[in-house]
């Protein structure tokens, strides 16, 4: 679970949960339950993924220069196996500095839990429990994950390496709380996870289920053909998320606009509202009750440090409605 007390999950989620539950009874409810939500005495929940040049704690001053009030960060190099130590030092001076709650790490692109090479299963695992050693120490909420790439061997082998990887990564981490939440891919390749269906395969194998949820990717999924971009579209894929995966499960948001039209399994992240997007998909995710308090990051591309994320966080809460 992500850092959060049980009295701010009651006293901000239940009230969307039971509206959720309402029509089909009381099941539906508990099913409805969300996992991940922060209470809104955190802020509104919406920042944007940020660098940490110069050291992990200056990323709290870049989050406010932007007006972020939740982040995400590479707790290591993204593009390396083996990252610079994490000193408790490290860990004590980004406590100090700490100024959001809501902190999530991305673990290094290099991990693939669904490679058929042996070495670089190996590799990954090593590496995937250093990204959850490392968020476990800062205090981060979750650390969020590319599923793996199959690599020709088949999607139902690759769900199933992808699961039982994660058990191995679990027993070697016993007493951790940081959860991996497993980003929806935008198709690419032979990358894993670019259905909701196969995302809740993944977790449904999963031997301790309250350690995974999800991280939806708007680019991402948009790509990987669900249309967002009108009220009954956006609908129909909230239903079939719903149905996947559950939208308790979802535990992070990365709002991305498209450079590439809808199916075109491509990841290319654009600003908000100048892709194949658009506004109004931004705007049915805002205001959706049943993610209210689930925070929502930009990981768009960065022309100047700071101008690019403030408009873009500019944009979005302009949608958010009043
Ligand atoms: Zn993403």
């Amino acid at each position: 679970m992500p850092p959060l007390s049980p009295g701010a999950i009651k006293s901000g989620g239940m009230a969307a949960a039971l509206q959720i539950g309402m029509t089909s009874g009381m099941q539906r409810v508990s099913q409805a339950m969300p996992r991940f939500r922060y209470s809104a005495k955190h802020g509104d929940l919406i920042g944007a993924h940020l660098s940490t040049k110069g050291g992990l704690h200056t990323v709290f001053e870049r989050a406010s220069a932007v007006n972020a009030s939740a982040i995400a960060l590479f707790a290591k190099n993204s593009n390396q196996w083996k990252g610079k130590e994490l000193t408790d030092d490290d860990c004590a001076l980004f406590a100090k500095m700490r100024t959001v709650r809501p902190v999530f790490t991305h673990a290094s692109y290099l991990i693939n839990l669904a490679t058929t090479n042996p070495e670089f299963h190996r590799k990954s695992i090593a590496a995937m429990i250093d990204e959850l050693d490392r968020a476990e120490r800062l205090g981060a909420a979750a650390v969020v994950l590319h599923p793996g790439a199959h690599m020709g061997a088949g999607v139902s082998a690759g769900i199933d390496q992808i699961a039982r990887s994660l058990d191995q990564i679990h027993a070697s981490l016993p007493d951790h709380r940081v959860v991996t939440l497993l980003e929806t891919s935008a198709g690419q390749g032979s990358c894993v996870g670019c259905s909701f269906e196969e995302l809740g395969q993944i977790i449904n194998l999963v031997d301790e289920r309250r350690r995974v949820g999800v991280c939806f990717d708007t680019c991402h999924v948009f790509a990987s053909g669900y249309d967002l971009r009108s009220s009954d579209a956006y609908e129909r894929a909230v239903e079939q998320l719903d149905a996947a995966v559950g939208v308790r499960n979802v535990g992070l948001f990365h709002l991305n606009d498209s450079k590439k039209p809808l199916g075109s399994r491509v990841d290319r992240h654009e600003h908000i509202g100048d892709g194949q997007l658009g506004l109004e998909a931004f705007r049915l995710l805002l205001n959706d009750q049943r993610f209210r308090g689930i925070p929502k990051l930009l990981e768009t591309p960065k022309k100047i440090e700071h101008e690019s994320d403030r408009r873009n966080l500019r944009t979005l809460r302009s949608l958010l409605a009043a």
